[in-house]
């Protein structure tokens, strides 16, 4: 399962530099690619918010 970005999202852009896969896009709330994460965990690990979790 992909990880996935929740309403919590206050879109600082702090995880999408971390991410391997660049699978991370900009937006209000940003967003994950789930055909392209390899579910490493590294964006959860590194968003302020709590953002980020397993989907
Ligand atoms: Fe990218 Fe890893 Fe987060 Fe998936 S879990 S979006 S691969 S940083």
């Amino acid at each position: 399962m992909a990880y996935v970005i929740s309403d919590d999202c206050v879109a600082c852009g702090t995880c999408q530099p971390e991410c391997p896969t660049e699978s991370i896009s900009e937006g209000d709330i940003y967003s994950i690619n789930p055909d392209t994460c390899i579910d490493c965990g590294t964006c959860a690990d590194v968003c302020p918010s709590g953002a980020i979790s397993q989907g």
